[in-house]
This record gives C-alpha cells, sequence and structure tokens, in this order.
C-alpha cells in the first residue's frame, strides 16, 4: 500500500502552512514573529513553518505550566491515568494520521512508524496511565510513637528536550510519566522534525487542562538552552547527543535542579560460533539481528552498529547476513513494502557521507554500500544512502564514533576475553547484543558488558516495562520502567510524634 503524500488528493495528512507554539492551552505565535523552514527528508522540500522560539517563548510557556501545577498535582491520580488513557485511545484511533506524519517529517519507513513508533508510544501512554496508580508511599515506625510517612510529589514544571530520530515516541518516553506523576511540562521537539508533534497536538490537546502540557518549537541555542537553564523549570530531562547532554547539565547545575540524560551509543552485537551450529530458526533470528543496523535507518542511539564475530564463523556467517541485507527494499517511505527510507535531514546525510570517507582513509573494506542513494522522481531530492557494511577494528573511527545511519562496521574476535574486551572499548555504554545458544555465554556476557541494555538473542525491542538508559557516556538516569517515576517526583516524609508526652 501507499500512502498519498501530505496535502494532495486522498492525503490522510495536511500539514497547516505554519505552526505556531502550544502553550497554555492555545496556539500563540512566537514573540519575535520569526518562523523556520521545515523540510521533508522525504522530497527535500519546504512543507510548513514552525515558530523559532527564544527566551520569551520558554519563559511564556514555564509561567504556563507554573499556572496550571498546583491543580494539575491536586487532580486524582485516577483522573490523571483516566486522561493519559484517553490520550492513548485517540492515538490508537489515529494511528495511521500519526504514522504518516512522523514519517512525511521524519523520513523513516512508514511501516516501522505503522508497527513499532506509534503503537510504542500509545503503550507508554497506557503504561503511566496504570502505574501511577499502583504507586504507592510508604510508612515506617520509628519508635512507639513516633511515625515516618512517605509520601511522593511531583517536582513541579519539567523541561523536556528530545531528538529528530522519534519524535513522537521520544515524546511519549518523555510526556507520559511527567503527567502521570503530577507535573506540568514544556517540551521542545528537535528543530529537525517539529511537525508531527502539532498533528498529535491537534488530535489530543483538549484532553488535558491548558498549561499542563506545552510545547515551545525552535533551535537548540535559541529555546533548547533558555529553557535548561531557567530558574522556573524544576527539572531538566533530556534525549540527544552526549555533546549536548554535557551542555544540559551545565545549565541545569545553576539552578541545582535534577537532569536525566539519555545520549548516545555505539552498540556492540556480538556473535558467537554456536550461531552456526544448525542451519535453523535460531539462525535466521540471529541474522535478522544483525541486519538491524538498518532499522529506523541506523538513526538509532541504540543502532548495533558495531558487530562482533566470532572469527571461526566469520566468511559462513557474513554470507547469509550479506544475502539478508541485498534484501533490505529501499525506496519511497510511504510505500508500505519499503525498509529503508529517507535520512532525517540533510546535515545528517552529510554526516554519514562523510563517514564513508573517513572509512576508505582509515583502510576499512567496504563489504556493501558506501554510497548516497538516488532515487527518480519526488524523491530525487530526498536523503538517501545505501545499507554499508564495513570490516575494520574496534579503534577505528568507524567503530569508535557514532554514526547514526545504516551502517554497521565489523571485526571478528577469536575468543570471549577478546569479544568482551572489545565490547567494552568504547566511550558509550547503553545498548548491546549476544547471540548464542548456550545460556551461559549469553548470561556471562549479559552481566559482563558494560551497557544499561543488554539484549540477548533479540535486539530493539523497547517495551515500556523494561529500565533503559546509558552507563558510562550514555546518560544518566533511565526511561521506561515504572523506576521512572523516581525521576519526575520528590519524596515528602512528615516524621510525626504520637505521644503526649513532653520530649
Ligand atoms: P542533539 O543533541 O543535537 O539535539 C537534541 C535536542 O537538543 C534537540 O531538540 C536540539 O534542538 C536540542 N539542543 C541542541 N543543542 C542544545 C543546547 N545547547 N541546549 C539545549 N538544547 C539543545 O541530538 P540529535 O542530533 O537531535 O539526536 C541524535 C542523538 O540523540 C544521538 O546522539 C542519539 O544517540 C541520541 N539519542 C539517544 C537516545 C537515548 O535514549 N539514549 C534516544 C534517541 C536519540
Amino acid at each position: 500500500m501507499h500512502y498519498a503524500k501530505p496535502g494532495t488528493a486522498n492525503a490522510i495528512v495536511d500539514f497547516d502552512s505554519h505552526y505556531d507554539n502550544f502553550i497554555g492551552g492555545e496556539w500563540v505565535a512566537p514573540a519575535d514573529g520569526e518562523y523556520f523552514d521545515n523540510v521533508s527528508p522525504v522530497d527535500g522540500q519546504v512543507f510548513t513553518k514552525i515558530a523559532r522560539s527564544k527566551e520569551a517563548d520558554v519563559s511564556r510557556a514555564l509561567d504556563a505550566g507554573h499556572e496550571a501545577k498546583a491543580a494539575w498535582a491536586a487532580t486524582s491520580v485516577a483522573d490523571r491515568s483516566r486522561i493519559l488513557n484517553k490520550i492513548a485511545d485517540r492515538m490508537e484511533e489515529n494511528l495511521e494520521t500519526l504514522a504518516v506524519a512522523e514519517t512525511w517529517d521524519n523520513g523513516k519507513p512508514v511501516r516501522e512508524a505503522l508497527a513499532a513508533d506509534i503503537p510504542n508510544a500509545i503503550d507508554h501512554f497506557r503504561y503511566f496511565a496504570s502505574v501511577i496508580r499502583a504507586q504507592e508511599g510508604g510508612v515506617s515506625q520509628i519508635d512507639e510513637d513516633t511515625v515516618a510517612y512517605h509520601f511522593h510529589e511531583p517536582l513541579g514544571v519539567t523541561g523536556q528536550i528530545i531528538p529528530w530520530n522519534f519524535p513522537l515516541l521520544m515524546m511519549s518516553w518523555k510526556v507520559a510519566p511527567a503527567l502521570a506523576a503530577g507535573n506540568c511540562t514544556v517540551l521542545k521537539p528537535a528543530e529537525q522534525t517539529p511537525a508531527s508533534i502539532n498533528i498529535w497536538l491537534e488530535l489530543v490537546h483538549d484532553l488535558l487542562p491548558p498549561g499542563v502540557l506545552n510545547v515551545v518549537q525552535g533551535f537548540g541555542l535559541e529555546a533548547g538552552k533558555p529553557l535548561a537553564q531557567s530558574d522556573k523549570v524544576d527539572k531538566v530531562a533530556f534525549t540527544g547527543e552526549t555533546t549536548t547532554g554535557r551542555m544540559i547539565m551545565q545549565y541545569a547545575s545553576e539552578n541545582i535542579i535534577p537532569v536525566t540524560l539519555e545520549l548516545g551509543g555505539k552498540s556492540p552485537n556480538i556473535f558467537f560460533a554456536d550461531v552456526m551450529d544448525k542451519d535453523d530458526g535460531f539462525l535466521d533470528k540471529a541474522i535478522e539481528g544483525f541486519v538491524m543496523f538498518a532499522l529506523n535507518n541506523g538513526e538509532v542511539c541504540t543502532c548495533p552498529s558495531r558487530a562482533l564475530i566470532d572469527e571461526s564463523i566469520y566468511d559462513e556467517f557474513m554470507d547469509r547476513a550479506l544475502k539478508k541485507v541485498k534484501e533490505i527494499k529501499g525506496g519511497d517511505p510511504l510505500d508500505t513494502n519499503t525498509m529503508i527510507g529517507a535520512q532525517a535531514s540533510e546535515e545528517q546525510l552529510e554526516k554519514i557521507i562523510s563517514y564513508f570517507d573517513i572509512a576508505e582513509q582509515e583502510g576499512a573494506e567496504v563489504v556493501t554500500g558506501g554510497n548516497r542513494k538516488k532515487y527518480e522522481g519526488e524523491q530525487a531530492e530526498g536523503y538517501y544512502v545505501e545499507p554499508t557494511i564495513f570490516k575494520g577494528n574496534n579503534k577505528m573511527r568507524v567503530f569508535q564514533e557514532e554514526i547514526f545511519g545504516p551502517v554497521v562496521s565489523v571485526t571478528t574476535f577469536k575468543d570471549n576475553d577478546e569479544a568482551l574486551e572489545i565490547a567494552n572499548d568504547t566511550l558509550y555504554g547503553l545498548g548491546a547484543g549476544v547471540w548464542s545458544r548456550n545460556i551461559n555465554t549469553a548470561y556471562r556476557f549479559g552481566r559482563a558488558i558494560q551497557a544499561g541494555r543488554v539484549w540477548t538473542n533479540c535486539f530493539h525491542e523497547y517495551p515500556a516495562h523494561a529500565a533503559f538508559g546509558g552507563y558510562k557516556k550514555s546518560g544518566i538516569g533511565r526511561e521506561n520502567h515504572l523506576m521512572m517515576l523516581d525521576h519526575y517526583q520528590q519524596t515528602k516524609n512528615l516524621l510525626v510524634s504520637y505521644s503526649e508526652e513532653p520530649q
């Protein structure tokens, strides 16, 4: 099936010519009246204009959050939960609309937006709608007459800054727990993908009291920095590059407010010799696990961008893997048969291409790909690259730096010690994959790899109830899972004496 291009006949999405910020329950023009062009990576053309916000807009949004926060915090947990569930239902009723909007804004294949991004985003609202109702405080008896009560209280108004690779999913990872926990929020989407969030807001905004959720659009330094630096913000949650995360911490430290950071990665995907023991479903699954470097066009913080393969199976394994990579169908992202779409921005396209040159200079072998992909017709100006495999060693830049494209760097190992050494030889510690029929090997590696998420005999699954986050330079804190609520709440302790005797 092919979805019609937004704004054309039979299209299910029609973007407005421009979008304002969403503040205090209303669409509000940026204070200085400036807008920026938003380009679709699918065809490289401008399709809407977006508010180019500055400090005054951020401040107005934070004020709206503060006006709304007391009433939202006092809203019963059951009512907050009901609202989050209604948001999820509304999203489900409009799943195709959201998926097409996301694809047009970001370039990802619509089949992935339909099957993964939007259902997963919906599930996040349902998950936090549920767990907030099960959350309980604590009571400790200090002595016969003294009791300590522990209550979870919201932080107030949170500032949330998200990247461009999963705009609606990253929104849900941030907004659902913050609102469930009783906070109001100001969200800043990435400037590369600001549009789909507006389609989402149009669908759900009537469900929330004004000021509970505010969206301020714009660039990192102009809108993101004043948000992270404001003395009106009570917590900053950031997802993006490690270098930006460092700055976010510096900004937030000025006001001594908590920060959670979800940053970059260079995830190892390790294939032990026993995956080739039999030509069965397990081997097919492992090959699919290898090919996942191209999922979401490789624009995933946990992209399995380093494949480590036991040298004794390398030739045979790569033969199989290469056949599978050749089956990845590139093309129009709005076609449901397309498996690899457009990279999110021209800047990102250029970054990936620059790594093709770097790989060549470093002497990496090009196993497949390594070129920009050109299409005829509507997509001629879009941002496409070939799925690419390099072979080299872990010291090369293509093994150490985040490329954020459909690119995997492959190397071999001779024994388990070497595999572990290579896996952990990275600044990052976000994700990893371990593929083995031997449960002892899988367990030992799962525990020994320095990463917050180790997939064992699977990859790229993001259930709402599994903790996700980085070791090392990949971040601070966790997202998903009910432990996320801790990052959006503070503990109030009442220490009460029931004694009528003088102390
Ligand atoms: P980025 O750091 O350039 O931008 C992320 C967001 O921060 C954008 O909204 C941007 O406008 C804003 N920003 C940029 N500079 C800022 C500044 N000085 N002050 C405040 N805000 C600023 O990252 P990106 O290129 O949009 O996203 C890709 C990165 O995100 C990759 O490194 C990827 O690994 C990471 N990522 C991590 C996770 C995770 O969960 N760990 C998930 C998705 C993406």
